[in-house]
């Protein structure tokens, strides 16, 4: 078993608890592929079985620079081998098949692997180019996984099964553990109640030292905007700014007031 690779993903250990799993794949370029699917996508335990052939230049060029993922993959005789330490195995069909198994679209595919990706390894099992998984090979699986495609030419190429999969499992696990960019600075938070109204108090009081009413009642005007500024939900920063605007505008009406010292200067 290869040290899980550290991740890029907003949560490393849930996507490294995630096997993908490729069952007698037949050209080593799809190996290749399939890894740089799973690399884009945040993903490294790549696990093969039984290749046909060994992997080579194709694979190498096929992987786009996701060549570790093909040097750390530890390769198993059997699928029963490779899954035997799994609590959740879901196996990829490109068609409806007669085993008696609950089958799964990719999203909900991603999430129940997610789910149980929290305390476990589990795998996602893909099968051969030509012929896929044997039903013997579905049996060892808890639910089959279909991508709803064309059932008039319902296969994919492997690795763009792969891709499909990865990328649901990619949107899993960003929702699971948003990115520490998504969390917004303490400056950008909504500003509260208190922030707010210091700013509507400061905003009346600057109309007035603006002469802004010209001794109509303020009433009217300040019940209009507060409505604008409530709507657009400020933020800390935003109400910090708008505040500054204001005491330069006091300022300045300051000094227009005080005759001699009322000669603006640019
Ligand atoms: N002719 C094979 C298809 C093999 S495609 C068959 O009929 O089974 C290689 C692998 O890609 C499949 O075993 C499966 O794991 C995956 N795959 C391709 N198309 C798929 C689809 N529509 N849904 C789910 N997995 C698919």
């Amino acid at each position: 078993m290869p040290a899980p690779v550290p991740q890029s993903t907003a949560a490393p250990d849930l996507a490294g608890n995630i096997r993908i799993v490729l069952v007698g794949t037949q050209h080593p370029g799809n190996i290749g592929a399939a890894a740089r699917a799973m690399k884009t996508m945040g993903l490294s335990r790549l696990v093969l079985v039984a290749p046909e052939k060994p992997l080579d230049d194709d694979a190498q060029r096929r992987s786009a620079g996701a060549e570790d993922l093909l040097q750390s993959a530890p390769v198993h005789a059997t699928l029963a081998e490779a899954v035997a330490d799994c609590r959740l195995v879901l196996g990829c069909t490109a068609r409806s098949r007669r085993v008696q198994l609950e089958q799964l679209e990719p999203d909900a595919a991603a999430g129940r692997l997610l789910q149980f990706a929290a305390a476990d390894t589990v795998a996602l099992v893909f099968g051969r180019e030509r012929t896929g998984l044997t039903n013997e090979e579905l049996q060892l699986c808890h639910a089959s996984v279909h991508i709803p495609s064309d059932p008039a030419f319902s296969s994919l190429n492997l690795a763009a099964a792969v891709q499909v999969l990865a990328y649901e499992l990619r949107l899993a696990l960003l929702a699971a553990a948003p990115a520490d960019a998504a969390i917004p600075r303490s400056d950008d938070l909504g500003a509260t109640h208190e922030q707010v109204e210091g700013f509507f108090s400061q905003l009346a009081e600057t109309l007035d030292a603006i002469d802004f009413h010209k001794g109509r009642s303020p009433d009217s005007a300040m019940r209009k905007l507060r409505r604008l500024f409530l709507r657009t939900d400020l933020t800390v920063n935003e109400v910090r700014l708008l505040r500054g605007v204001l005491a330069d505008a006091q300022r300045m009406a300051r000094l227009a007031g005080e005759g001699e010292g009322g000669r603006l200067s640019p």
